[in-house]
């Protein structure tokens, strides 16, 4: 019998089509394993057990709708994404209790694909983290290793598809939360270009960088859950007008044994002599001498120091969070501190007691940047230096068709090694922020394990504007002529009982 949890989503989606395997019977396997996995990996805040059986029996009484590319099959979305009559707390104690009356656009999206809202996967509180460590309510741990985190902020959604818990994730990416714990877990993961996914319903941490992405076991996968998620919505006025493509049939390679032929890829050279773990480079070279060995041309090329952008994006960020955090006021949603007398008692009591300490610090730094004496010396420059980051990764991706780029400068930490230390975990997001701060799509792929601290390292594909296919079929390329990573350590462990 096959082990339906190892089968890719492309896989199970095909075999559900065929009735090969019945609805209930791949929701129950997922469930299984997510009772086994559960009490240690902590990768998920709440689950939709009921819902999905019965969503599941109603399935398997019906036909498979050919229509529907994701008919049947169990999915679980970061908490951060408005789930209809599901609780949904963006890992915060002042949404504990919040039960949203719609759902996002891409978890309708995914429902009208026939998909199955498993659960909700854990996340640092309101996206601010890149360890899962800020969640209010647990540390979920990596499934290579339990003691190393599953990097942040969808740190849930990539621990929960590596676990075998479900076949796809959603997750969201301010500065890196959907490569950068892809790439610690071992998985992939995309960011799209801004505007390419509607924000609507996703829980705004800073709202001109944020996209929704997905997370999956390949890129195939990837490229599936993206036809199904993308393209424009009215109700979010980001939203792109720009055509969708098919991205999954777009993958069809070039046939023979250099099928990277006439892709030029642009190696910034100095992000990778400087500031990566030994281990991590390795990596990043093997995969740029695979890439050439598969036909494509390697360009060198530079780009914006990594700490400028760093210095941007923590400005931009916090600014933007300060501002759209001011609507948990006690009041409209969630918690509500009791027994309290004046109107600005309930705002300061219900912030001071619902927010955790990393929101609050960015709402501190936010407003600060903000504020009338200091908006021309930080917010103003940091959005012109941001404007001319971004004019540089133009001129650069104009000069090739697509970068290649470390993720993170090291695999992931041990629980609790950088909490102490948030400036030092800030600067850990220095080759995924720029991303967002230009609005390019990012790809993160796994491309192999680190020779000192055998956890996974990922290598980042970044494209021109809307050139999703681009990176895809790249990272498809390279992903089937690199070694596969294989189960999880830390899985195949709770698996087999030790
Ligand atoms: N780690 C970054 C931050 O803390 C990015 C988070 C994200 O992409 N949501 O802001």
């Amino acid at each position: 019998m096959t082990d339906i949890c190892s089968l890719s989503l492309t896989q199970v989606a095909s075999e559900l089509q065929a009735r090969k395997i019945g609805v209930a019977e791949t929701v129950n396997a997922c469930l299984e394993r997510i009772d086994t996995c559960e009490p240690q990996i902590g990768a998920l805040i709440t689950i939709a057990r009921d819902e999905a059986r019965s969503l599941a029996a109603k399935m398997d009484a019906q036909k498979p709708d050919p229509q529907r590319p994701l008919w049947g099959v169990p999915v679980i979305v970061k908490d951060a994404l408005s789930t209809k009559n599901l609780r949904t707390t963006a890992a915060s104690l002042i949404l504990d209790n919040f039960v949203p009356f719609y759902d996002a656009h891409v978890v309708h999206k995914l429902r009208e694909a026939g998909a199955i809202i498993l659960a909700k996967a854990n996340m640092d509180e309101f996206a601010m983290g890149s360890s899962t460590e800020n969640s209010a309510f647990r540390k979920t741990r990596n499934p290579w290793n339990l003691e190393h985190v599953p990097g942040g902020s969808s740190g849930g959604s990539a621990a929960a598809v590596t676990a075998g818990e479900c076949f796809a994730a959603l997750g969201s990416d301010t500065g890196g939360s959907i490569r950068q714990p892809a790439a610690f877990c071992g998985c992939a993961g995309l960011k799209p270009t801004y505007g390419r996914v509607s924000r609507y319903g996703l829980f705004a941490f800073a709202s001109s960088l944020d996209q929704v992405g997905p997370i999956a076991r390949t890129v195939e996968d990837i490229a599936l859950m993206l036809n199904v998620i993308g393209g424009h919505d009215p109700r979010d006025s980001t939203s792109a007008m720009e055509p969708m493509e098919d991205y999954a049939a777009n993958l069809a390679a070039k046939s023979g044994d250099r099928p990277l032929a006439g892709t030029r890829i642009g190696l910034p050279s100095a992000f990778i002599s400087n500031g990566l773990a030994t281990e991590v480079r390795d990596v990043i070279v093997r995969a740029a001498d695979l890439a050439r060995d598969l036909g494509a041309e390697i360009i060198d090329i530079t780009l914006p120091d990594p700490n400028i952008a760093s210095a941007t994006y923590y400005i931009v960020a916090m600014a933007e969070a300060s501002s759209n955090l001011a609507r948990y006021d006690g009041v409209r949603y969630g918690r509500r501190a009791p027994d309290i007398d004046t109107l600005d008692e309930l705002y300061l009591q219900s912030r001071s007691q619902g927010f955790g300490n990393e929101v609050k610090r960015r709402i501190m730094l936010g407003s600060y940047v903000l504020s009338s004496g200091y908006y021309d010396a930080y917010f103003k420059k940091a959005a012109q230096t941001r404007r001319l980051i971004q004019m540089k990764y133009f001129e650069a991706l104009g000069q090739c068709d697509l970068l290649l780029m470390p993720v993170a400068p090291v695999t992931a930490w041990k629980l609790g090694e950088n909490e102490q230390d948030p400036l030092k975990t800030y600067l850990m997001d220095a080759y995924t922020l720029p991303v967002n701060l230009a609005g390019l799509p990012g790809l993160s792929i796994p491309a192999g394990m680190g020779a000192e601290s055998s956890m996974p390292v990922g290598i980042q594909l970044v494209g021109k504007p809307f050139a999703e296919s681009a990176i895809l079929r790249c990272g498809h390329i390279l992903e089937k002529a690199l070694p596969p990573l294989g189960i999880p350590t830390g899985i195949r462990d709770i698996i087999s009982g030790h």
